[in-house]
């Protein structure tokens, strides 16, 4: 089925979803009895695949794919950059008579071999070491990737080089899923509970901006970097707080629905659109699945969320400031531990007090990220995120974590000899009799935690727009599998007798009182916080490069060798990849900062000056005095912000000849000030880029 054809019956939308993938509707169609009920085991319990089916699994992809109008295949994998790596193979084999059959192998779908020498390494690879393996990853289905003309079965892989290290970021995601599902299983054991599974669930909601196209086209700032580099606030920008769930304009809601088309097709489950905060700011979030086919999914929403824009004359930006002074953008990271039989294992129930098995896992989550607020800050650092973190408008660079009103009473009961009672929901009365009386959630959200409890989920706030989610899911799946293997080893010996219950909760109250200052209920955003969290002992790091320091410490390599997460050399090499492409960016951002100044500010400000001094001669040459003052007085104020201009422009320039990367930050923030405030004085036709006001709202076409 296209996936633009309208729909008008609920078979039809049922039929569309999933429709470009293989998953379990499609293989069910194209596979025998024996190969689906393996592949079905592999994906719903872990384990490995039985090699023996791969030759009809491939045979089945292929021949479904072909059916879809794809011509080749591709592994499809997430390199240690920001995107994501394909490299084509067509389905076509010579016959040995001069002409050509289709044929896919077991062992092509299983395994490729991209050359892996020129993504980042992390000098885990010299680049004359070319080899390099992608391996299938079964648990997340292929899928079809259409243009126009072309398609392309994608399969999505594991990605690592010729030595056996992950140059990935799946790899370190699926090890972390594995690893907590180990501990919490032995802790769900202690309590007599035999999962089938234990699966790490996220749901990401993803936030973005819109610009017309033709404005981001003027813009050499966000089409080097993504952000703008100069730009001053409009009179009116989101004060008013009327874009934030505000009606729809119509241009920007087919935009959304041809989006969501195309998700559900790929079995995206994208549920809910809306307006952010912002003008010119939206989201879009799907429902939770296992983090690691989440995480694909969330790479390819914003893959679509590109694509889908440039057909409506919009470009998408993922960045997570793209405009000063109004908010960024950000990627809530819903995650929480589930089994098929008991669902999320954070979830209090109607007694969260008597709850142990709750509050077991609540307690070990609070003290795993008290122990590692430090790496959980590593895991969303990068240049974009920190002109969003610690602003009045993302959650700062503290981490702690919001439980609402219900459990920090329950925690305060354990503190204080143990949990009696807790409060309930209760009913809320309109006021209207045909309105209906609505049931209260026992918890209000908090929107300025960067790590909060939502009901039966925690929701990782601090991620930022552009980044995938998976080293965030795989730093939190690490720290809390660390966590849940002490509990088990403290419990196991008290599995079964009838001392458990009292062991388990002596347990839970030492956990949260050893950790409680890592809770914080109130507002995230305000002074007091920073200095009450100073207080406190918490970590407050405020940029990337501090923040990245954690990744090299012996404690942390322990860490996640101990859970077969990352080896040393593993860690060291994102670490450092990550420095390196902070400090890149940066660099190009003043060099595009400097080119701006050159050869778009300067030129228009010498035609402002022109054009004045004209006047002034004219007035002058005319012999009257009227206007004389003002043009003169504008001559020289513009004059003199050129004059600082040429001050501003040198020191960038300096600061690039030295590579100092903390210079080229400070002298492209004087820069943007000198240019700002002209842009308040030049005349608004000479002024030579789209301003905010032009690019923040998106006019109907
Ligand atoms: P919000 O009001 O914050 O948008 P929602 O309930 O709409 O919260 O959920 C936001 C995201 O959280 C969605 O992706 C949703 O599927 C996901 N979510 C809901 N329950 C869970 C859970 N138990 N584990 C992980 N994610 C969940
Ligand atoms: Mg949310």
């Amino acid at each position: 089925m296209q996936t633009n054809t309208p729909t008008n019956s609920a078979e039809q939308l049922e039929s569309l979803y999933g429709s470009e993938t293989f998953g379990v509707k499609t293989m069910k169609k194209y596979l025998s009895k024996d190969a689906f009920r393996k592949m079905m085991t592999t994906i719903e319990k872990g384990g490995r695949l039985d090699p023996t089916i791969a030759d009809e699994v491939a045979q089945a992809m292929m021949v479904w794919a072909i059916s879809k109008g794809a011509t080749h295949y591709t592994h499809w994998f997430q390199p240690l950059s920001e995107a994501t790596a394909e490299k084509h193979d067509s389905f076509v084999e010579p016959d040995g008579k001069g002409g050509m059959i289709c044929e896919f192998t077991g062992k092509s779908l299983i395994q490729g071999e991209p050359d892996a020498s020129s993504f980042p390494s992390g000098g885990i690879r010299a680049t004359f070491e070319a080899r390099g393996y992608t391996a299938w990853d079964p648990t997340s289905p292929a899928f079809i990737k259409r243009t126009a003309n072309t398609a392309t079965l994608c399969i999505p892989t594991a990605f690592c080089s010729y030595t056996g290290e992950a140059l990935d970021k799946k790899t370190p995601l699926l090890r972390s899923m594995a690893a907590v599902a180990r501990q919490a299983t032995r802790v769900l054991n202690c309590f007599g509970i035999e999962p089938s599974v234990v699966e790490s669930n996220l749901g990401a909601e993803q936030e973005y901006f819109l610009i017309d196209r033709d404005l981001y086209l003027q813009r050499p700032d966000l089409i080097e970097t993504g952000r703008t580099l100069f730009g001053c606030l409009p009179p009116k920008h989101q004060q008013m707080e009327d874009h934030y769930f505000g009606s729809i304009k119509e241009r920007v809601l087919e935009f959304m629905a041809a989006v969501d088309r195309e998700l559900w097709a790929l079995g995206v489950p994208a549920k809910t659109r809306h307006n952010e905060v912002a003008p010119g700011q939206f989201e879009l979030a799907p429902l939770f699945e296992p983090s690691n086919v989440a995480v694909d999914h969330n790479v390819m929403i914003m893959d679509i969320l590109e694509r889908q824009a440039l057909k409506f004359n919009l470009v998408c930006l993922l960045h997570e400031k793209p405009y000063a002074g109004v908010n960024g953008s950000g990627k809530h990271n819903n995650w929480s531990l589930s089994t098929p039989e008991l669902g999320s294992l954070l979830s209090p129930g109607k007694t969260p007090h008597s709850n142990l098995l709750f509050l077991t896992f609540l307690a070990s989550v609070i003290r795993a990220i008290d122990l590692h607020a430090d790496l959980l800050r590593a895991s969303i650092s990068k240049a974009g995120n920190d002109h969003r973190l610690g602003a009045q408008e993302a959650p700062p660079a503290i981490i702690s974590i919001f439980l609402g009103d219900q459990l920090m009473d329950i925690i305060e009961q354990i503190k204080h000899g143990g949990a009696k009672s807790s409060a309930g929901k209760t009913m809320m009365e309109l006021g209207v009799d045909t309105l209906p009386v609505l049931p209260k959630d026992a918890t209000d959200r908090n929107r300025t935690s960067p790590f909060a409890f939502t009901g039966n989920k925690f929701e990782f706030r601090a991620v930022g727009s552009s980044q995938t989610c998976a080293w965030p899911m795989s730093i939190l799946n690490t720290i809390v599998a660390e966590t849940l293997d002490e509990v088990a080893t403290k419990l196991e010996p008290y599995a079964g007798t009838p001392e458990f219950r009292a062991k388990a909760m002596e347990l839970v109250t030492e956990m949260v009182v050893k950790h409680d200052r890592v809770l914080f209920n109130g507002n995230g955003y305000s002074e007091e916080w920073v200095a009450e969290a100073e207080r406190r002992g918490l970590p407050h790091i405020r940029t990337t490069l501090e923040a990245l320091e954690v990744l090299s410490r012996p404690d942390t390599i322990a860490l996640f060798q101990k859970y077969g997460v990352l080896t040393e050399a593993e860690l060291l090499a994102r670490k450092e990849i990550q420095v390196e492409s902070y400090v890149k960016l940066i660099d190009i951002e003043a060099k595009t900062c400097l080119n701006m100044l050159e050869t778009i500010y300067k030129p228009a400000i010498a035609e402002q000056m022109t054009e004045i001094c004209g006047t002034v001669a004219a007035i002058q040459s005319a012999g009257i005095r009227a206007g004389l003052r003002a043009a003169t007085d504008k001559a020289e104020r513009v004059g003199a912000l050129y004059d600082e201009m040429l001050d501003r422009t040198a020191e960038l320039a300096s600061a690039i000849e030295k590579g100092c990367t903390q210079a080229e930050l400070d002298c492209m923030a004087a820069a943007r000030v000198t240019v700002d405030t002209l842009e308040t004085i030049v005349d608004a036709d000479l002024w030579p880029v789209p301003t905010y006001a032009e690019m923040l709202n998106i006019h109907s076409k």
